[in-house]
């Protein structure tokens, strides 16, 4: 196809290319949302899921043509707690413009943009599940990729 064509579809809202089983992942973790704020993410992320021995992680909109993919690990995915923190913690990145990922970011980066996306993930959700945020930060869950630079 077209170029135009290709970016056209990449901007369709009515077709994120989910599977039934990721759809319903990505519903259970975004009805916590805002509707504008889950909109803003759909927008602009782009969200599969397969197993990659790296864990789940974001490739920032600088490297696809203003687009965020999110790569999702089943690994991540066994509970629908963790389902949802997963998937928001990956989706923060991608709604606060994290735009660095792995080499190209110091450790300091790193580690605010961590700080950050945590933040917004106990933003989005309610206090119930502050206590398995906690774990799943202490983990470093979801952000254990390739991508990210290794805890001196
Ligand atoms: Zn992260």
């Amino acid at each position: 196809m077209k170029t135009e064509e290709l970016e056209y579809l990449f901007e369709n809202t009515d077709d994120y290319l989910f599977d039934e089983a990721l759809l319903r992942h990505m519903q259970n973790a975004l009805r916590h949302l805002p509707f504008s704020d889950g909109e803003a993410i759909l927008g602009r992320t782009l969200f599969l899921c397969y197993e990659n021995g790296e864990g789940s992680w974001q490739l920032p909109a600088a490297y696809i043509r203003g687009r965020n993919v999110v790569i999702l690990d089943p690994d991540d995915l066994k509970t629908p707690e963790a389902v949802t923190i997963t998937i928001l913690h990956e989706a923060a990145h991608s709604f606060l413009g994290h735009n660095k990922s792995g080499r190209t970011q110091t450790k300091d980066e790193y580690e605010r943009q961590e700080d950050e996306a945590w933040a917004k993930v106990r933003d989005w959700l309610p206090p119930s599940l502050h206590g398995q945020i906690d774990r799943a930060e202490a983990m470093g869950g979801g952000t254990s990729g390739q991508l990210n630079p290794e805890p001196e």
